[in-house]
């Protein structure tokens, strides 16, 4: 059982002022796996006023010491692999293999690229007669979702501290407790205490809370849409910087020369990758008229035998997902679905073949899917494949550009050139080019209803700071 008592503010375990706890359920078996404070608005003070109090030493501290931290905390992540990838497996459901080198391996190359990037950071540059100098922007409040836990967190930690800003950190109710070994590695290493604070709960308690704190300088939220809208009207009064990673519906579109073949065997991957429950997931296929007979049959065989079960066993590739609710929300997506008139092609309602306990759904295939549809505009948040058609190559991106979202997108091409210039046409924050790989380093955001401001980088670092002009 992991049951924590405490909450991490000012460099202590402290009991939290609240009087409940949040149980923790891992979605494969059902069971409770531990239980995490339930944190008051009087916790969220007293993290914020040691914040305030740490900022002054910090943002002042030398940059040898901050590059130091950031690799003994990517070091930590090293040594605690199996540790936090086994927790989020149990938190999430997520498939092991999955767990080890999404889940902890990238917070791990994220926090490492910080220390490299602060190894050449200019603070300082020369406008005319101006100095302009950069300054870390204060007390940060970050909210971060469950689907990649530590991942998310790591985004929003790793920058904070490269930048000298101090934090506070509110997890999701579902899968905080790696966030509590994340607390306990940065008190091991050495961080000064009120640098980085933890208090978990719930987020219509104390998440608008944080956010409309006027000793807050900067929310960073990751999470749903309208979470993040809320977000937005807290922190309005008290004009704090506000950056948001929220929700996406990307379009994974195959130009007329592209290979069916690898089209199909990448884009089921990057649906279904976290069992679909990932923000930047490749949900609607986008083909030529052409292609759609041989594209149908080569992913319903391939849909058909994707294996779903216990995350815990190597060949799994698709978990259940995260809680009852999320298995209830998925499967109401796919019976609008199927009662809108979309062709399934693979998977639909139910349990998968064989497995009885687990919030678990059938990865799912639709055809013929129109622009009226649910199941093409709302992000469904599970292995769910919505595939369209189009005639030429303006239509296929009017049909990409389609969404109120703007978060990610795939390309497909014989031509990287072809493909690049379509991916310009894209109203979208990350395009890759035939199945070109997640870069830690290149900046992560949304347009349109997707979000504002980007993670990961030097972008990602330049969220997290002041600009301040002396005249000489
Ligand atoms: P969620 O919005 O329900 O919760 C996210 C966090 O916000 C949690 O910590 C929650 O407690 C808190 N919260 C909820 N309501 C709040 C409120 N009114 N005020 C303040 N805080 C509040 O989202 P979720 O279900 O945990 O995560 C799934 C969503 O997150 C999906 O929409 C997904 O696309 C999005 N997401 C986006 C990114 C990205 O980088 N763009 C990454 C991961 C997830």
């Amino acid at each position: 059982m992991h049951n924590h008592e405490a909450l991490y503010i000012n460099g202590q375990w402290v009991k939290s002022n609240g009087n409940s706890k949040i149980d923790i359920i891992n979605p494969t078996t059902e069971r409770k796996i531990g239980s995490v404070p339930a944190g008051s608005v009087n916790d969220i003070d007293e993290a914020v006023k040691a914040a305030k109090t740490a900022f002054k030493e910090w943002s002042q501290s030398n940059i040898e010491d901050r590059i130091k931290i950031l690799n003994l905390l990517s070091a930590s992540f090293k040594e605690r692999e199996e540790e936090l990838a086994q927790i989020i497996t149990a938190e999430v459901g997520t498939p092991i293999g999955y767990s080890r080198t999404a889940m902890v391996g990238t917070p791990r190359v994220v926090a490492r690229s910080y220390s490299k990037i602060l190894e050449n950071f200019e603070w300082e540059e020369e406008v005319r007669n101006s100095l302009i100098v950069k300054e870390g922007i204060g007390v940060c409040a970050f909210i971060t979702p469950w689907n990649f836990p530590l991942h998310q967190i790591i985004g929003k930690v790793a920058p904070a501290i490269a930048s000298g800003c101090t934090m506070i950190l509110k997890p999701s109710k579902e899968a905080p407790l790696s966030a509590f070994i994340l607390a306990d590695i940065l008190h091991d290493i050495g961080l000064p205490p009120g640098v980085f604070n933890l208090v978990s709960g719930h987020g219509s308690e104390i998440g608008e809370y944080l956010a409309s704190h006027p000793n807050v300088d900067m929310v960073s939220f990751t999470g749903s849409t309208n979470a993040g809208i809320a977000v937005s009207h807290a922190a309005a009064d008290s004009i704090k910087r506000v950056t948001l990673e929220l929700g996406g519906k990307s379009a994974n579109v195959a130009l007329d020369d592209a290979d069916p073949v690898l089209v199909v065997k990448k884009a089921l991957a990057a649906c279904h990758q976290n069992s679909g429950q990932t923000c930047s997931a490749l949900t609607r296929l986008i083909i030529p008229e052409s292609m759609k007979d041989e594209v149908y049959n080569l992913i319903k065989a391939k849909n058909d035998s994707y294996t779903v079960g216990n995350p815990l066993d190597d060949k799994t590739r698709c978990g259940p997902m995260v809680s009852k609710n999320q298995q209830a929300s998925v499967t109401k997506y796919i019976d609008i679905g199927i009662k809108e008139g979309a062709t399934l092609i693979s998977g639909g309602l139910g349990m998968p073949e064989g497995i009885e306990t687990g919030f678990f759904v059938k990865p799912t295939i639709f055809g013929d899917v129109t622009s009226e549809m649910t199941i093409w505009k709302e992000e469904i948040f599970g292995p769910v494949l919505a595939i369209t058609t189009y005639n030429n190559e303006a239509e296929a991106l009017n049909l990409a550009n389609d969404s109120i979202y703007g978060l990610s997108g795939g390309v497909w091409s014989e031509s990287e050139e072809r493909a690049i210039e379509f991916a310009k046409g894209m109203r979208t924050g990350q395009v890759s080019i035939n199945g070109g790989f997640f870069n830690v380093t290149a900046p992560f955001g949304g347009y349109k209803l997707s979000g504002n401001g980007r993670e990961l980088g030097v972008h990602g670092l330049n969220e997290f700071l002041e600009i301040k002009s002396i005249q000489r």
